[in-house]
């Protein structure tokens, strides 16, 4: 069934996470209307902090909305690693100032910042969005809401993680740093967001059967504190201290590198874009950033450059279907290889750290080096003005 309200609009992005908003907010910069139809009853705010990186930084700031992040968060100095693989625990320092900005932003802040500049009633919360048809007769999609069938996104492969903020009323005192520490499949993490605020991750083959335990804090909490039994101190406390409610668990899930490649992202005036299209290990951190680059710079780019000369506003000429597919096909055109490079590299970096052979930690060494000998490259990338 179509929803009567929605029947009419040249834009419908579904969902509301990041880079639903990212893809609005960019669109309205060019002066194109759209609406956001998302599940829940509230904008998402849960789900921890990210990091966004220079990538994500170049995308926010040509969005409009970065100095309000900025100004929230740390700028990180360095990444502290540690190895507890073996006997004697090994040290690694990755100086960040020349890699550029990073800092960890609550996703409920980078949420609110991209949803703000938005005219009101953009974003439709509690619609949940089961199937994308195409119209026989306009051959234009048609949403359905309630048919009961539902879409997935296919070939994710899963694992999981927990995440969590410790608040210090009276400051900290931890570095501008992310202290992450590794040992067999399992990574923890703690970085400042700002000068009270911890947040902390800790990326685990957890078996998530039992959903009464994912559910609840306190037991998240103490299936943490158990997997990272013999980790450093400073991360055990920060996690033993964390504010109550905040511990979540998540699935990570990613597409593989080979079928973001082959992957169709059209199918007649329909598109994806984020998760969606290329949901990653969390190994390089570039899943939100690539996100606000996919939708929010480079879809928004393509459907204007198309079609900002015709756009007036009774929208005859916007509604060019030939146009819409010409303007999707460019997106996807300039997206696919740079998000191949990205799923690549973090599909890489994560098998390195996951697998217990030998061997194919090799072959991964091999392979990233081969591919990736510059390893923050992918931080550089321009996505270009909006
Ligand atoms: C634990 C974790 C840590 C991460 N850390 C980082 C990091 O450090 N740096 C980084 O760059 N990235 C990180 N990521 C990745 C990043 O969060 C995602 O890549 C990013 O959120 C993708 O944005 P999205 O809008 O595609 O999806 P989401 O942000 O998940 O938003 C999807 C939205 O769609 C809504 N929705 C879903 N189905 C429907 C439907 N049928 N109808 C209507 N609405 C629907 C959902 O409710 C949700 O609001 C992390 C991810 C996880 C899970």
């Amino acid at each position: 069934m179509v929803h009567a309200i929605f029947e009419d609009l040249d834009i419908v992005i579904v969902g509301g996470g990041i880079c639903g908003l990212a893809t609005a907010l960019a669109l309205h910069r060019k002066g194109m209307k759209s609406v956001v139809l998302e599940k829940s009853e509230t904008l998402r705010a849960s789900g921890g902090a990210i990091a966004i990186q220079p990538n994500g930084w170049r995308a926010l700031d040509e969005l409009g909305v970065a100095s309000k992040l900025r100004s929230n968060g740390i700028r990180l100095e360095r990444m502290h690693e540690i190895y507890l693989n073996g006997g004697k625990p090994r040290e690694k320092f990755v100086d960040y100032s020349n890699i550029g900005e990073i800092r960890w932003v609550k996703r409920s802040d980078l949420i609110e910042s991209l949803a703000q500049d938005l005219p009101l009633g953009t974003v439709q919360v509690g619609c949940q969005i089961f199937a994308v048809k195409i119209d026989a007769n306009t051959s234009f999609p048609t949403l359905q809401l309630n048919d009961g069938t539902i879409i997935r996104a296919k070939k994710l492969h899963p694992s999981s993680g927990v995440r969590g903020f410790t608040y210090f009323p009276n400051g900290h005192g931890f570095a501008p740093e992310l202290l992450r520490t590794i040992r067999d499949k399992t990574m923890a993490g703690v970085a400042p967001v700002n000068d009270n605020l911890l947040f902390w991750f800790v990326n685990h083959q957890y078996n998530y059967q039992d959903s009464k335990m994912v559910e609840d804090p306190k037991m998240i909490k103490q299936m943490v504190l158990e997997t990272i039994k013999g980790f450093p101190q400073k991360t055990i406390d920060v996690i033993q201290n964390c504010d109550i409610s905040s511990p979540s668990f998540n699935r990570l899930r990613y597409r593989a590198p080979w079928d973001i490649l082959l992957g169709q992202y059209r199918r007649g005036t329909v598109t994806v874009a984020g998760d969606s299209m290329h949901a990653m290990t969390p190994f390089i951190g570039q899943g939100g950033s690539a996100s606000i680059e996919d939708a929010g710079l480079s879809l928004a780019r393509c459907m204007a450059r198309k079609f900002q000369a015709n756009y007036n506003n009774d929208h005859k000429d916007f509604k060019s279907k030939k146009m819409i597919e010409e303007a999707i096909d460019e997106y996807v055109n300039e997206r696919r290889m740079r998000l191949v490079k990205l799923a690549l590299q973090s599909y890489l970096s994560g098998t390195l750290v996951d697998t217990p052979y030998m061997l194919v930690k090799l072959i991964m060494l091999v392979l990233l080096s081969a591919f990736f000998r510059d390893k923050y490259a992918h931080v550089r990338y321009n996505c270009g003005n909006l």
